[in-house]
């Protein structure tokens, strides 16, 4: 002991001292030393005793004392607990142990101190600190390490529980292979798991022995890791004993604790439960041009009954791992790829065709001569004849071997629609017009809806007709126009009638021929704020509880499905709600009743797919007023969701729309959103599945409700209120038109819309300023579930055409060109994310085919037509919607911020970058309210290398390129913090972002200029911008955990170190006689 302990080589003198000893008090000495060392100091000393051997040294002296007959336990304990200190440290002491020959002499040492419980326990934590490597586990257990441990697991008792926990604990540890937990699971394990925790929670009734019982739980979870233990664990009973438990815990606060780990377990083995559907494949399918049948590529089911679910789960971290990737791995740090522009998609001849979508640069404005005499906005200044567009588009965009569709399109526009349109869609559902059920038949409301939306009949369109409202060609026009004098409430740019009639127009894959009342009656938003739903505490254990339930209990259980999309055929319950989807933009599959007042929903995949379910939209009536009723979508994709924190779905009730309240409202209390036990019907039982889960109280008895994730806006809304901004405007002012940019792949029209200030004169002067406008393009809901984006820019197209003076000042500044529906045929069938090729379309803009995205195709197109004639836009901005974040907020396109970023080692010094990519977010963060700065990012991302966004700051070399992503929840800054978005802030957001495009003008001409821009400006306090890091997780982690881990998080008493102190202290376990397990 000459050399200092702590300097470098004391711990090697120590060792060897130990080695050497030849008498017990040296021995002694050396272990009182190192105990010593130990306790005083960090983890750093551990690690560092660790690296200069002191785990061997220690195994070393385990063996060389404990392998005589009569060892002595006076040195042992010591080098016991020591072990157990280090090795808890030492990720290799298992492989350390087995060299050392310690494992199976710690074992024998076990087996003869099973009466003796200090000994016992001592050498339980070193059992256990081996068993941190799955070998020495699996050793240990193939000779008889898990019976031995077992008899030192009794029932309750008050007497040496440190041995007791440390048995338990010992006896977890050894299940952490497949080979262990079987062995366990067919001695019997499960059933004496599950007698003893029960026995220890009945008796136990002074609570003073939590850690056993937590204990018992850790060897519940880690037996339930594989599948094996799983189904053991529901067909020994184990649901319904935790049930049960837990239940009698929740009355006592002592027992919160228990709660927990309970319910994690409980829902970790709910046996995997396949969705109630036939096929996992949408409801929905149209063929695709070129291929026999859509058919989705689902994974088979792979995994039977004999797979793991070890494996499972751990693949499934694997991908969220995967998922939480770091984003900076993600970024584009190749400069060629950041700066060069790869060559056009298509040659330069296709071209010139898109010349026809820029008529402001070929209208001569000869009518400005004959001021008297203005166009009126249905004479031929209109381009909303989509018959002669189509012919024109037909003879345009397609080549010899699309004739036929361009014929189908032609035959289509020329007057039977339904007819047509069935030789082109697999119709899928069939004979809609015999659905009369399903609004309450004794209902006045529900009479009133159907005769309003023409449910009896759809009458025969007339094409050339289409925009003349009050068409008689409708049954029952008489009738509307007395329901709307009688209860309709006055809608900016919305008219019944004329919605009618642009939807009977709107190409569905199944035909749809009934209105949805709210888009067709339309709505405002109500007066008032809409604040963020609190959360309830513990709302999703109550929820998950019901869950469980319905594997214990069935008495109360209804499982009847009263909604099938695919088969009218289910009879009306009278006691049962009434659900509807079939129509425009409707998203449910099927409503299963599951208990009396709760209904299980299952949502429709996005066409030919069978995924991306997020999306709903539905009516349901035939309620009890004044019950609350539970609603569960429960094949959610997305693994969170801002129902988690604050958002709510809205309601319309049809009731309260004909006493003039006609509004969308944020509805529902008890809403969580977590992941179930669900699975496809057919695919792999390793997806996911998630329920939100909310609970909606309905006022009247007689009423007709829809439901919908988001503020719905149809296909059909979007053609009314483009014809309906036409005839608002001053069409000697403003420059209107309405243009078709193609066909969609079902035989709907993408239109475009030019937006600009007619000039003055038809002189040279204002005709060349005119001309030399620079460009604007907007483009939206490429992504269909994303009906947010609709109202953001409607907000938009609504001020361009408005007289307020920035409007006019935007107009004589620049020509807008708005595509903004990009994904016509996703909006109208109710999907999510895809269009009917069952691609994302914003990720197809690298190489889009121009068969299969069409839309996506043309409006490239569009913009290399403005670039082959000089006419580069100067802004560039998609609107999106946004889950998971709140605010609204830009993404845009910035090399020197994306090698930033990066970290890369390219030198951004002599790189040259225009800053005003910037601008429009911070004249944004100036002007609106819902915005958020600090949101904002302008990294190029790998994985977003072919949207938009992307392409058309690289390709185009458009340098202010956006995603304008908007929330579907609502703002946790500024004037609106902790207010939902309502269609109100969503459509100013749209008139803000035009108002911060002042930043962008140069022109002179434009009178009002930077002055413009304090007209705009709010008051800056008001503006409260909070900071936000873009790169971090939008939210904090959810108040309760929408996953269920392998891990169980949350049980105490797992602590190693102090077991050890508590061993070594040796309070309550005396010398005695340890209790044995009597059976
Ligand atoms: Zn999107």
């Amino acid at each position: 002991m000459a050399a200092s302990p702590t300097s470098s080589s004391g711990f090697e003198v120590l060792f060897s001292d130990l080695q050497n000893a030849t008498d017990v008090e040296s021995t002694l000495n050396v272990l009182n030393i190192l105990d010593e060392l130990l306790s005083a100091g960090t983890d750093h000393r551990i690690d560092y005793m660790i690296r200069k051997g002191g785990s061997e040294a220690l195994l070393n002296a385990l063996v060389t004392n404990g392998c005589g007959l009569s060892p002595n336990y006076r040195i042992l304990l010591p080098i016991l607990y020591l072990l157990a200190k280090v090795g808890h440290k030492d990720c290799c002491v298992g492989k350390k142990a087995e060299e050392a020959g310690a494992v199976l002499l710690t074992l024998n040492l076990l087996k003869n101190n099973i009466q003796h419980a200090r000994r016992a326990a001592a050498c339980l934590l070193v059992i256990r600190v081996f068993a941190s490597s799955v070998s020495t586990a699996n050793l240990i257990v193939s000779n008889q390490g898990q019976d031995v441990i077992y008899k030192l697991m009794p029932r309750y008792t008050t007497k040496n529980l440190q041995t007791i926990k440390a048995s338990i604990n010992a006896f977890a540890a050894l299940l952490c292979s497949n080979a262990n937990i079987c062995s366990a699971v067919a001695k019997g394990y499960m059933a004496s798991l599950l007698q003893l925790y029960e026995d220890w929670h009945s008796k136990d009734t002074t609570h003073s022995a939590m850690e056993i019982r937590h204990a018992l739980l850790r060897c519940l979870h880690k037996i339930t890791h594989s599948a094996l233990g799983r189904r053991t664990f529901v067909s020994q009973g184990g649901l319904r004993l935790l049930y049960h438990t837990t239940q009698t815990c929740l009355l006592n606060k002592c027992l919160e604790s228990l709660v927990e780990p309970s319910v994690q377990l409980m829902r970790k083995c709910l046996p995997k439960t396949p969705l109630p559907l036939t096929s996992d494949q949408s409801a929905y399918s149209f063929p695709l041009p070129g291929r026999q049948c859509a058919v989705c590529d689902v994974a088979a089911a792979t995994d039977g009954s004999s797979g793991e679910i070890e494996e499972e789960e751990q693949e499934e971290e694997g991908c969220q791992e995967a998922a939480s990737i770091d984003y900076d791995d993600d970024l584009e740090t190749d400069l060629n790829k950041l700066c060069l522009c790869p060559d056009p998609d298509r040659p330069k001849e296709l071209l010139p065709q898109y010349s026809r979508l820029c008529p402001e640069l070929l209208h001569d404005f000869q009518e400005l001569d004959s001021s008297s005499e203005r166009s009126s906005p249905s004479s031929s200044s209109s381009s909303d004849d989509d018959t002669v567009l189509y012919k024109n588009v037909a003879f345009h965009f397609f080549g010899a071997e699309r004739r036929q569709s361009a014929e189908v399109l032609s035959k289509t526009e020329k007057g039977t629609p339904s007819q047509t349109k069935s030789a082109a869609a697999i119709l899928k559902a069939k004979d809609f017009n015999s659905h009369n059920g399903i609004l309450s038949t004794s209902s006045e409301v529900g009479g009133k809806v159907r005769e309003m939306r023409g449910e009896a009949k759809s009458g025969p369109t007339n094409d050339d007709q289409d925009n003349k409202e009050g068409n008689n060609n409708f049954y029952n026009c008489a009738m509307i126009d007395k329901l709307i004098e009688r209860h309709g409430v006055s809608i900016p740019y919305h008219k019944p009638t004329m919605y009618r009639a642009a939807a009977i127009k709107t190409k569905s894959i199944p035909g749809f021929n009934i209105l949805a009342f709210p888009d067709f009656w339309g709505h405002i938003p109500p007066t008032g704020n809409e604040t963020m739903a609190p959360r309830k505490p513990s709302v999703q254990r109550q929820k998950v509880f019901e869950d469980i339930q319905r594997f214990l209990n069935t008495d109360d259980m209804v499982n009847q499905i009263v909604f099938d999309l695919e088969d009218d055929s289910s009879p009306d319950r009278p006691d049962s709600l009434r659900f509807f989807s079939r129509f425009e933009c409707g998203n449910l599959r099927k409503a299963v009743q599951v208990r009396r007042y709760e209904y299980d929903l299952i949502l429709n995949a996005d066409a030919n797919c069978c995924k991306h379910t997020q999306w709903f939209y539905f009516e349901v009536s035939n309620m009890v007023p004044d019950v609350p009723y539970r609603f569960n979508v429960i094949n959610c994709e997305k693994s969170n969701s801002q129902f988690n924190y604050g958002m709510q779905p809205v309601l319309y009730s049809v009731r309260d729309a004909l006493n003039g309240q006609p509004h969308w409202l944020r509805s529902g209390t008890e809403i969580c959103y977590f992941r179930n036990h669900f699975c496809p019907a057919r695919g792999s039982q390793k997806t996911t599945f998630y329920t939100l889960t909310f609970t909606i109280t309905f006022k009247y008895n007689e009423d007709v409700c829809y439901l919908a994730y988001h503020y719905p806006y149809t296909y059909s809304a979007l053609r009314t209120h483009l014809n309906l901004l036409h005839r608002s405007i001053d069409p000697a002012k403003v420059f209107f038109r309405q243009q078709i940019l193609c066909a969609t792949l079902a035989g709907n029209a993408c239109p475009i819309v030019t937006i600009t200030a007619c000039p003055p004169s038809k002189g040279y002067k204002d005709i060349h300023q005119l001309r030399n406008r620079p460009f604007i393009v907007l483009t939206s809901r490429v992504h269909p579930g994303e009906s947010n984006a609709s109202w953001v820019m409607k907000g938009t197209l609504e001020f361009l055409c408005s007289s307020d003076p920035v409007a006019t000042a935007l107009r004589e500044a620049f020509v807008f060109k708005i595509i903004p529906i990009l994904n016509p045929d996703g909006v109208i069938n109710g999907m999510n994310r895809c269009d009917l090729n069952r691609e994302d379309l914003n990720r197809q803009w690298c190489k889009p085919d121009p068969v299969l995205c069409p839309t996506i195709y043309h409006t490239k197109g569009f913009l290399y037509y403005l670039n082959s004639i000089g006419r580069t836009p100067r802004v560039f901005c998609d609107y999106h919607g946004h889950s998971r974040k709140k605010n609204v907020f830009l993404y845009g396109c910035s090399v020197k911020e994306t090698l930033w970023q990066s970290g890369s080692a390219v030198d951004t010094a002599g790189l040259k970058e225009d800053p005003g990519y910037r601008t429009i977010a911070k004249a944004l963060d100036r002007i609106a309210p819902a915005f958020s700065f600090n949101s904002c990012n302008y990294m190029v991302e790998k994985s977003r290398s072919s949207t938009a966004r992307v392409v058309v700051w690289r390709e185009m070399g458009v340098l202010r390129s956006y995603t304008m992503e908007s929330t579907y929840n609502g703002f946790d800054q500024g004037i609106y913090k902790g207010l939902q978005t309502g269609i109100g802030e969503l459509q100013e957001m749209g008139m803000k972002f035009c108002h911060s495009l002042l930043s962008v003008t140069e022109d002179t001409r434009v009178l009002y200029g930077k002055e413009l821009i304090n007209h705009v400006n709010l008051d800056h306090n008001i503006l409260d911008h909070k900071s936000h890091n873009c790169f971090e997780d939008d939210e904090p982690p959810c108040a309760e955990d929408i996953e269920y881990s392998t891990e169980c998080p949350g049980l105490k008493g797992s602590d190693m170190e102090s077991d050890i102190n508590r061993c070594m202290a040796g309070t309550d376990e005396e010398e005695g006689v340890a209790a044995i397990h009597s059976s």
